[in-house]
């Protein structure tokens, strides 16, 4: 805090970065209250509306409020309502989600045409579409070498002259409409093959003979004389008519549109206000900068992008400042058991382990209720982490709960968890789905009555039917998949307990942003020494028997295989089959002398249970598994996992895949098996694998080729519908965006500062019911 002072004349100089944070200028009236002591400083009503631009109260007017309500409602105009749109296009437009105008108005153009001059035809240039103007010199279908139809005309000015082309037209109609002789205004995209520069499907407007074309051109100030923006379409829907549309809604209802965000964020960071912001997209002037708008970083775009962000940071800011409120329990931490568990241990915990553990404690010491992320590469280490969690908990008598996403892996835990705490003489019980008859009841009540201190099972089996006598502690395995739902119930089955995240799949920093900020992150980035990193090669089908030997050698040195089978739907049957021929085949032809097994998603709990066992006892050599596999299992002797197609997978999850060896001290291979008909971006894909293990640089490349939606392959990630923003794009604005609304959060929680009431009421609308909070609206 910053200490003021009184000077000799009784003036107290408030420094320029404390006025900015009250949103204050010089000329402000201030009301000043002593407070408990405090000085509590607030501006004064009648000095604020003065202030704010945006809403100056003219005597007469009707209140702030209902012209707010007005605006808003005017937005919800059905289409329909449009000159120039009929029943048609109004569906045409709701077929593209375009129901009223407000959602209009977000349709951002695709691109932009320079539409600013003519060109000579002469000068004109390829690469970007530009508009001329010419004479018809020639125009015929044309048969190309290759037997295709072509409508081909050539068109000139006193510069030269160029080749317009047409697939696949209706050779009857363009004689008749494509007259030597006619004039008109062209545009379109050049493109240059051989010599020869030509223009594909142009658009057209013809000029009457004796006209002027700059008056055509001023005439319709739509289509020319400007960069001209061009619109995503649905069948049926042309360009000019959707133009003119989109013109007579921005110029009719941008008005309606408010601006929420004060200039207090917009400034600094150079954005526009929302409504100058859209009205640039759709009219760009004419000094607009043209390959900004194109590529959407265009000062307009990159303000409509900021207010997207800003209110969904802004939320999660409110959501992690609601959380910290809550009341929760105030772990001690005694070191009663973490110290033993760490003397038991045969080796040291990384610097990330510790350094992670101790922000986990420290949290848990808050009173507060911890939700916290944890991310780490598979392999780091993150079990040992939740278990040191898990007995500060048991350390201060508090029960604790360990979600798993499969009953193998819920197992696996058990398994780990049991050893050392059976040492430590703690009591855990395990439970899944398959358990029946006494042993469940059994493990039930040993979970209600309080003795069993941790509890380990699946997702499903813990929500479900488990009461707890005193739960403190949650931990949710998330490995690969992202679940935001867990969350919520395991919090309801304790008062507030601690809730511990953990994930394997290293998440780009954009995404953990938005999708988990308002949790807190821990990453673990590191791995345990000793560790030697995967080889990993990319090898064509006609490879296939240097890899089978490979296999061979492995094995004879008494190690274990993984052969990992795609199935683009657990559910597929063909898929399943393929799966089953290859371990028959395998089995019978090519590696008659060897133990080959088949895991899949379709078996039942037991019989997976059965394989992995059997597999992890190193009774199996060889398994041949569909990707149920992916998930955390651990068997250290396994040194060799060939994956099939290895180009229907994501690079994420062939990451995942890879970390199933390279477990143990001896050097692991991963084979990348594809079929070689691979485009050239699905090799470079591939080959990125060979180059790195690390999972973060992964991640990031795989969202860049695969976009969000398809990095966190489920419609429930909780990934928020940006309308204009994108994360991939705008991971800069995207930071600027959350720490501006942590920052303003910090400085008026309660957002009640006379700059944030709009702001607070935008937030409520876009949130609803997702904030969960009393305390906001
Ligand atoms: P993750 O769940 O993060 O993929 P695990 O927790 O399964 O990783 O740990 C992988 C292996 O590394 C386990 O066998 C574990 O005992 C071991 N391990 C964990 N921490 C360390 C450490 N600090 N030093 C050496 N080995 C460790
Ligand atoms: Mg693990």
């Amino acid at each position: 805090m910053t200490a003021l002072s009184l000077d000799k004349s009784g003036r107290i100089t408030i420094p320029t970065e404390m006025l900015a944070k009250l949103g204050l200028k010089p000329g402000d009236s201030l009301a000043l209250e002593l407070r408990d002591g405090a000085l509590v400083i607030q501006p004064t009503s009648p000095a604020r509306q003065k202030a704010s631009p945006a809403a100056p109260e003219k005597p007469g007017d009707p209140p702030v409020a209902v012209r707010h309500a007005i605006a808003r409602k005017n937005l919800q105009t059905p289409m329909q309502f449009i000159k120039g749109i009929g029943p048609k296009m109004a569906e045409l437009l709701e077929k593209r989600g375009i129901k009223t105008v407000g959602d209009a108005l977000y349709l951002l153009p695709l691109r932009y045409e320079d539409r600013r001059e003519l060109i000579p035809v002469a000068r004109l240039r390829p690469g970007t579409s530009q508009v001329f103007q010419g004479r018809i010199l020639a125009a015929d279908s044309v048969t190309t070498r290759g037997g295709r139809r072509v409508f081909e005309a050539m068109v000139g000015d006193a510069s030269g002259q160029i080749a317009l082309k047409w697939f696949n037209a209706n050779a009857v109609w363009m004689k008749r409409t494509w007259k030597v002789g006619r004039e008109g205004i062209f545009t379109g995209e050049v493109s240059v093959f051989g010599h020869q520069r030509e223009v594909h499907h142009p658009d057209v407007e013809w000029l009457e003979e004796g006209t002027d074309v700059r008056e055509i051109m001023a005439a319709d100030p739509a289509n020319f004389g400007r960069i001209v923006p061009v619109y995503p379409l649905t069948e049926g829907l042309q360009q000019k008519p959707m133009r003119k549309v989109m013109r007579e809604v921005v110029a009719r209802f941008l008005d309606d549109v408010e601006n929420h965000l004060p200039a207090s964020l917009l400034t600094p960071h150079d954005f526009m206000p929302v409504p100058a912001a859209l009205r640039q997209v759709h009219m760009p002037p004419a000094d607009a900068d043209l390959a900004g708008l194109n590529e959407g970083r265009s000062q307009a775009h990159r303000s409509l992008a900021f207010e997207e962000f800003f209110f969904w940071e802004l939320g999660l800011a409110l959501k992690r400042r609601g959380i910290t409120l809550e009341e929760g329990i105030a772990f001690q931490v005694t070191h009663r058991y973490t110290k033993q568990l760490a003397r038991l241990l045969p080796f040291e915990l990384t610097a990330a382990q510790r350094r992670v553990l101790s922000e986990i404690k420290a949290d848990m010491m808050a009173p507060h209720p911890m939700h916290r992320l944890v991310q780490g590469d598979v392999g780091c280490g993150k079990t040992l982490v939740a278990l040191m969690a898990a007995l500060v908990a048991v350390e201060n008598d508090y029960q604790v709960a360990i979600m798993a996403p499969t009953e193998i892996l819920a197992e696996q835990h058990w398994l780990t968890i049991h050893r050392w705490c059976a040492e430590l003489g703690i009591e855990t019980v395990l439970l899944t789905a398959g358990m029946k008859g006494r042993a469940k009841s059994d493990a039930m009540a040993r979970v209600t009555e309080g003795s069993a201190r941790i509890v380990i099972g699946t997702h499903a089996v813990i929500q479900d039917k488990v009461e707890f006598k005193r739960l403190g502690l949650g931990i949710i395995d998330e490995q690969h998949r992202f679940g935001v739902l867990q969350r919520g119930i395991l919090k309801k089955k304790g008062s507030n307990p601690d809730i511990l995240v953990m994930t394997a799949t290293p998440i780009p920093r954009t995404l953990a942003m938005t999708l988990f900020g308002d949790l807190s992150l821990s990453v673990i980035d590191e791995l345990p020494p000793g560790r030697t990193p995967v080889e990993t090669r990319v090898y064509f089908e006609s490879r296939r028997a240097q890899v089978y030997d490979m296999i061979r050698r492995e094995i004879g040195q008494g190690r274990q295989a993984y052969l990992i089978y795609p199935l683009v739907e657990e559910t597929e049957k063909s898929d399943l089959r393929a799966a089953a021929q290859m371990a028959e085949h395998l089995r019978t032809d090519i590696f008659p002398g060897l133990r080959v097994a088949l895991l899949h998603g379709r078996m039942s709990p037991e019989e997976k249970e059965a394989v992995m066992g059997s597999f992890k006892a190193r009774e199996t050599d060889i398994l041949v598994a569909t990707t149920v596999i992916e998930v955390g299992i651990d068997v250290p002797n396994a040194t060799v996992m060939v994956i099939e197609h290895a180009e229907r997978f994501g690079l994420s999850q062939l990451h995942q895949l890879r970390g199933r060896v390279g477990r143990g001290q001896a050097r692991s291979y991963c084979i990348l098996l594809t079929s070689g008909k691979l485009s050239e971006d699905g090799e470079k894909r591939l080959h990125e694998m060979e180059k790195t293990n690390d999972g973060f640089r992964i991640a990031e490349a795989d969202l860049e080729i695969r976009g969000p939606g398809d990095f966190l392959g489920t419609r429930q990630s909780g990934m928020p519908d940006f309308r204009i923003a994108n994360i991939l794009r705008d991971g800069q604005i995207l930071e600027t965006a959350r720490k501006a609304a942590f920052e303003l959060l910090a400085a008026d929680p309660e957002l009640s500062g006379s700059d944030h009431v709009r702001l607070r009421e935008e937030l409520v609308s876009r949130w609803g019911q997702r904030l969960e909070l009393g305390s906001i609206g």
